[in-house]
């Protein structure tokens, strides 16, 4: 059964940009965060020591078309 109900009159509520943008923000660092280690994780642009991020991530590096080896 579905608790749904039809209720007329009550449409989805509008989110001001305002609120939103802040968001949109976060979740921009986190994609370049995320972009920043598949793709630039190895070798001279490397934070962490040893391959143990590029190995994580290597099925991704080759699924967006980085180059790799
Ligand atoms: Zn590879």
């Amino acid at each position: 059964m579905s608790d749904t109900t039809f209720a007329p009159g009550y449409g989805p509520v509008p989110i001001p940009v305002r609120e939103l943008l802040p968001w949109a923000i976060f979740g921009g660092l986190l994609l370049m965060l995320a972009i920043y280690f598949v793709g630039a994780e190895e070798g001279a642009t490397s934070l962490i020591r040893g391959m143990y991020v590029h190995e994580f991530v290597h099925d991704g590096r080759h699924l967006l078309g980085f180059p790799c080896h």
